[in-house]
């Protein structure tokens, strides 16, 4: 059988008007903001509006290690909305904004996929409502700033060896990762090296995911370190004055994008922090909002479980005030081969030996999340082409682990193949089982931060970190940044920092290589491996196929 490509399905969607999909929500027309007919933002009179009412439930799905080709979370994310509709519930859907640069490499779209996918897909993952634009040009807006200051005198003493803010662009472009500006003269400015990373690795866009409100978005950006100087003081944004402008240039990007699944329920689709050097989840102000107005709220963090829902629960919820009342934790078939110890090439043959291997990775994630107070469901995301022995395999090591597997179908059928799924998320939701607390509290020293979760959910040995290192830490506790939570950013293939090493590894030791103060953002960067904030492109980009038909629709995306 021949199965449609996700823009395919995209494309035959029946949209509703975006005004009906809000009313839905209580939402009334003068409260949304349209962007043509299939997008709207929400204005911050309602949410100022809605603030006193009780909050929904809130239900984070997070998925095992993956393959490189992504294991479904946002297509289960979204197949899970439409089933506890579908069920009779008033849910509603928070996911993150695509990026520009890996729409044109090889990951694809960001919308979900099969027939659990969000619509308008094309614009989603293009630009959308520009709010990758606003973030690009607040940052830019800074860093314009920065090189104008030291240009018309340095009066705040910026050592131009040791300005931290870098440029951004929303594209994979390897080319700018180091550059040298402000050549050619005299009237050019002082020559330094300087660098771009992609718009979605900006502290800019991380503030506007973890902002309350447009004054402590203000303030967060004031804080953001720009520079240090000579005497390594550091120069802060608001030394600069660029917060006050950067905040308007922000001004509409802060509030919340509604647009609809393929079923016509309602999701906000907001914010898109990169899941290493931040934390990897869709704006606060988006699942705030959503908790406000719809009784059940399925949303998602980036990577596996042990990046996306680690910060997800350590930095968001903890920062947020808010708690998961139930974990979604998507597993699929092929990436349990794979972790099993299965090459990619041979991820096709039934391998049931594999599957149970592999299966020790799921078991970890399962009590991870269950360390952090929050029941779990395991999700398998079916794939045509799983065998029912490789499906049962999952399914008993589940229920040798105490946790309940649901096969789930909604990428090949919608909210009919998620529906026993749905039925599930809410028993467990409404079990009043949640007992949410972070796995660390504030007042816990930086490096004892680092050395909880290396052990309690990398289950390594220990902590390798330079004096220099370890001595940067103490200087920012000194500084008054002890109580911030810590951002990990490691490879997502593997619990270990070495992609190579599937499974359920022991034994291993995590080595930092460095670490960066976000001061806006409120967390400290713990960089551990290679981590690339400027992707680049693969040798046969997605670009060279992408382009308008005759009849003026996009092909190539996916
Ligand atoms: P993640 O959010 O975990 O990165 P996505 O939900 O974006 O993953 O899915 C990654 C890709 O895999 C998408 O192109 C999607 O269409 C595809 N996909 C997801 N689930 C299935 C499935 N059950 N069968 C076939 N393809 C799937
Ligand atoms: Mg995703």
């Amino acid at each position: 059988m021949a199965y449609k490509s996700d823009i395919e399905i995209a494309r035959e969607a029946r949209k509703l008007p975006i005004l009906e999909i809000g009313a839905k929500l209580g939402i009334g027309s003068e409260d949304l903001l349209p962007y043509g007919h299939d997008k709207a933002k929400v204005s911050q009179g309602f949410i100022d509006s809605v603030q006193d009412r009780a909050d929904g439930k809130l239900i984070l799905v997070t998925a095992i290690n993956p393959t490189p080709a992504g294991e479904g979370k946002t297509t289960t994310t979204v197949g899970l909305g439409d089933g506890l509709n579908r069920i009779g519930k008033n849910a509603m859907i928070c996911i993150r904004e695509a990026s520009l640069g890996p729409n044109f490499g090889m990951k694809g779209g960001a919308a979900g996929g099969g027939y659990a996918q969000i619509v308008p897909m094309e614009e989603m993952n293009l630009h959308f409502t520009g709010d990758f634009h606003a973030i690009t040009s607040a940052h830019s807006l800074l860093s314009a700033m920065i090189d104008n200051h030291i240009y018309w005198g340095n009066e705040a003493e910026i050592d131009t060896r040791r300005v931290v803010w870098r440029r951004v662009v929303d594209m994979n472009d390897r080319a700018l990762r180091q550059i040298t500006c402000s050549l050619g003269g005299v009237s050019n400015g002082f020559p330094r090296e300087a660098g771009f990373d992609i718009t979605v690795a900006s502290e800019v866009m991380a503030i506007l995911c973890l902002a309350k409100d447009l004054k402590d978005l203000e303030k967060r950006l004031g804080d953001i370190i720009v520079a240090y100087r000579r005497d390594k003081s550091p120069v802060y944004c608001r030394d600069i004055k660029a917060e006050g402008a950067m905040t308007v240039l922000l001004k509409d990007a802060m509030q919340p994008n509604l647009v609809q699944t393929l079923e016509n329920n309602p999701a906000f689709v907001h914010g898109g922090p990169f899941a290493n050097i931040a934390h990897g989840c869709n704006s606060v102000i988006a699942t705030k909002t959503a908790l406000k107005v719809a009784d059940y709220v399925v949303t998602e963090a980036g990577f596996g479980a042990d990046l996306g829902a680690e910060k997800f629960m350590n930095i968001k919820c903890r920062k947020a005030g808010i708690a998961p009342s139930a974990v979604v934790l998507v597993a699929t078939v092929r990436a349990m081969k794979m972790n099993g110890g299965v090459a990619k090439a041979d991820l096709g043959a039934e391998n049931v030996a594999a599957v149970n291997k592999g299966c020790a990775n799921l078991g970890r994630h399962i009590e991870n999340v269950k360390s952090f107070g929050v029941p779990v469901v395991v999700a398998i995301n079916h794939f045509v082409t799983d065998t029912e022995a490789e499906v049962q395999a999952v399914r008993d090591y589940c229920a040798n682990h105490g946790v309940e597997a649901v096969l789930s179908r909604h990428w090949e059928l919608g909210s009919e193949g998620s529906e026993a799924l749905a039925r599930k998320v809410v028993e467990l939701a409404d079990s009043g089982k949640a007992n949410f607390a972070p796995i660390y509290p504030d007042d816990m020293g930086l490096f004892e931060k680092i050395e909880t979760i290396a052990k309690r959910i990398y289950r390594a040995d220990e902590v390798l970190a330079d004096q220099k290192i370890r001595n940067q830490l103490k200087e920012w506790e000194e500084a008054g940044y002890r109580n911030l939570p810590v951002c990990m950013a490691k490879t997502q293939y593997s619990f270990t920092t070495d992609p190579n090493r599937r499974g359920a590894p022991t034994g291993h030791s995590v080595p930092v290589r460095e670490v960066r103060l976000s001061a806006g953002a409120g967390f400290i960067v713990v960089v551990c491996g290679e981590i690339m904030t400027m992707p680049g492109l693969p040798r046969k980009p997605a670009a060279e196929t992408i382009r308008l038909n005759d009849a003026g629709q996009i092909e190539g995306l996916f």
